[in-house]
């Protein structure tokens, strides 16, 4: 695997936890930082590593998010469509 990760600590291959994962949502609302998360199996040891290039495209509206998460632009738009309605 080209992107395996190695435990510094005891040199083993680490564990891929959480992909893409959101972090401080409520201060950078607009530009959240996404990391991956890896574990060591053997000795416990955390590493994360920025994900910023896992985003996806909204096919609607082009707007880039999370894979993890809906299109906040669509999600707003079918809120207010309903509204309207
Ligand atoms: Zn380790
Ligand atoms: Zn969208």
């Amino acid at each position: 695997m080209a992107d395996e990760k190695i435990c510094p600590v005891c040199k083993k291959a680490m564990t891929l936890k959480e992909k893409s994962y959101p972090m401080g949502s409520a201060l950078f609302k607009a530009d959240r930082f996404h990391v991956d998360i890896y574990a060591c199996d053997t000795c416990g040891h955390v590493e994360l590593c920025e994900a910023k290039s896992d985003l996806v495209k909204c096919p609607v509206c082009g707007n880039m998010h999370s894979p993890k998460e809906k299109c906040a632009i669509c999600a707003l738009n079918k809120g207010l469509d309903t509204a309207n309605q």
